[in-house]
């Protein structure tokens, strides 16, 4: 079966443990103000024009948004990593866009991992029909799942897409047995205010003791430009890239619940 997808990352070691190959699927349904790959976000290949600056000048670069590839064809990708995997405890990790947006083609290359014993880790945003996201769990050794904001009227206005769904989808693998790695994107002025962090502390609790722990993903404005290039409305324009230490109280007062809380990204 094809799929699309929009780039493969080898060797790294902050999505998940051990060395990793990453795998980026095209299309999301997601909006969030603050992504950083909008081009991942249609389902569609396209080709956008990239500025580039080399010595003062800067030149245009045609770059391709997704590629379509054959399961199989992606498998063999994956597998040519896997003796760093297997010697450093790493893996595969699927990641987005959202993966979960293309289902069969995501199982049918998780299936061929599992049968191969590579670890899998699936970076998700949550959203998916129970369907899916039930077809998901034996294929997926840990989840990476998002918590953009923690109050759902404004989880609808910064990412167009409703937070009750996306929490059911939490306990249902928490309650499942699941491991669980919540991630949450620390956005300035959007999510990071103390009423906003109150909201995340109360969402959390009642969960900490079924999860692996938090990673806070500071944000990044890295994406700015492709904005401009693909003509879309870039509505964090201007607004700088947080340092790691501006997370360190966030860390501290996490870390004070009793679970183990990281700074990634
Ligand atoms: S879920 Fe990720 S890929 Fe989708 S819009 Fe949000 S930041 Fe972008």
């Amino acid at each position: 079966m094809k799929g699309i997808i929009f780039d493969i990352k080898r060797f790294a070691v902050h999505d998940g443990p051990g060395i990793r190959t990453t795998v980026f699927l095209q299309g999301c349904p997601l909006r969030c103000w603050w992504c950083h790959n909008p081009e991942s976000q249609s389902l569609v290949c396209s080709t956008w024009q990239k500025h580039v600056a080399v010595s003062g000048k800067i030149f245009q670069q045609s770059k391709e948004s997704g590629y379509e590839i054959d399961s199989d064809k992606l498998f063999i990708e994956i597998q040519r990593d896997e003796v760093f995997m297997s010697e450093s405890g790493g893996g595969v990790t699927f990641s987005g866009g959202e993966p979960l947006y293309q289902p069969e083609f995501l199982f049918e290359v998780m299936k061929l991992c599992r049968d191969a014993g590579i670890h899998t880790v699936l970076d998700t945003a949550g959203v998916a029909s129970e369907k899916v996201l039930g077809n998901s769990m034996p294929l997926t050794d840990l989840y990476f799942f998002d918590i953009k904001h923690p109050d759902p009227t404004l989880h609808m206005h910064y990412t167009n897409v409703s937070l009750e769904p996306i929490l059911r989808n939490l306990d249902r693998l928490l309650d499942a047995g699941k491991k669980v790695q919540i991630r949450v994107p620390v956005i300035p002025g959007i999510n990071n205010g103390p009423e906003q962090i109150e909201k995340l502390k109360n969402l959390l609790i009642p969960r900490l003791e079924r999860i692996e722990g938090i990673d806070f993903l500071p944000f990044h404005a890295t994406g700015g430009h492709k904005y401009q290039a693909l003509q879309m409305e870039n509505r964090m324009n201007g607004i700088p890239s947080m340092k790691k230490e501006e997370l360190s109280d966030l860390l501290e007062e996490f870390e004070g619940l009793g679970v183990k809380v990281s700074i990634g990204g």
